[in-house]
């Protein structure tokens, strides 16, 4: 690699830091080193961290000549690279200040936030180190490609992408709902309960489900029983199950996928046809005169 501070010295957001990186790396691989490109960015250690509590933290000076990341050693490999990767954000986004004592550590609270409040600069600082990190391990271009790729949204296919990623299963699916053009959300739930939910709402109408709720009998966790590992066939269900549905309108048709895993978590996937796709009225196309000539001729 050869890739340094200095071509990233203009870069003050996540996204422009990362595309800086890819620039000076065509060639970088999938998965990428994370370690390996962090200490070509003036990381000088990747330690285990010896304060309970915590999933990640970096040592560094004020001026952030150089920096040592920590990692929580009992955390599942993938995310520690995740934790790295989020690390190395921090080290790298030059708005991010450590505290007077020359650190910044991180609880797994901090990794999975995605929005912050405006007043809330410790937050931000974490959503950005989590946008550098979700960025860095699964850039954009390709992974926005892979993600296409295959007919419909499946669990199937993000568990292969986590895999090609060398990323969480959970991490893959923050991403998937953003890049796949379908709306698509992910349901994490665990013993039966909701616990975080994934979507990009821009497209995928607001869920009705809340957090620390049970998921609905008609769901399909639980209206089927499901072999722990294997993703389930994708089913049509009823729409008023998971997201509201106004009365008088027709529900949107929507399609379940459950994958049980260990711990009593399940990943439900949920999606719905792309906007163009669905039904319409056959007479939204009129203009509202040829409407009114159909109304008259009725
Ligand atoms: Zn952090």
């Amino acid at each position: 690699m050869t890739v340094s501070r200095i071509d990233l010295a203009d870069a003050a957001t996540p996204e422009k830091l990362v595309l800086e990186i890819l620039k000076n790396e065509p060639g970088l691989a999938i998965p990428v080193p994370i370690e390996a490109l962090a200490r070509q960015l003036d990381i000088v250690d990747i330690l285990p961290l010896e304060t309970d509590g915590y999933e990640g933290g970096l040592i560094t000076p004020v001026d952030k000549f150089n920096g040592s990341i920590l990692f929580n050693q009992a955390s599942p490999r993938r995310r520690r690279r995740f934790t790295i990767a989020h690390e190395l954000g921090h080290f790298l986004m030059p708005s991010h200040v450590p505290s007077a004592e020359g650190r910044f550590l991180c609880r797994l609270q901090d990794m999975l936030a995605l929005k912050a409040n405006e007043a809330d600069r410790r937050m931000k600082m974490e959503v950005e180190a989590n946008r550098f990190a979700a960025n860095i391990l699964m850039p954009a271009p390709l992974f926005r490609k892979d993600a296409a790729a295959g007919k419909d949204p499946d669990l199937s296919h993000l568990v292969k992408l986590a895999d090609k990623y060398d990323v969480s299963k959970e991490a893959a699916s923050r991403s998937y709902v953003r890049y796949r053009e379908e709306p698509v959300a992910v349901v994490i739930a665990r013993h039966g309960k909701v616990l975080r939910v994934y979507g990009d709402y821009a497209k995928f109408p607001g869920l009705s489900a809340e957090r620390a709720r049970p998921v609905s009998p008609y769901s399909l966790l639980r209206r089927r029983t499901h072999q722990e590992g294997v993703p389930s066939d994708i089913d049509e269900t009823d729409a008023g199950v998971w997201i509201d549905v106004q009365r008088g309108r027709k529900p949107p048709a929507l399609y379940e996928q459950v994958l049980l895993q260990r711990d009593g978590f399940a990943m439900i996937m949920l999606s719905m046809n792309p906007p163009d796709e669905d039904e319409e009225d056959p007479e939204d196309d009129l203009t509202s005169a040829q409407r009114l000539r159909r109304r008259v001729d009725r």
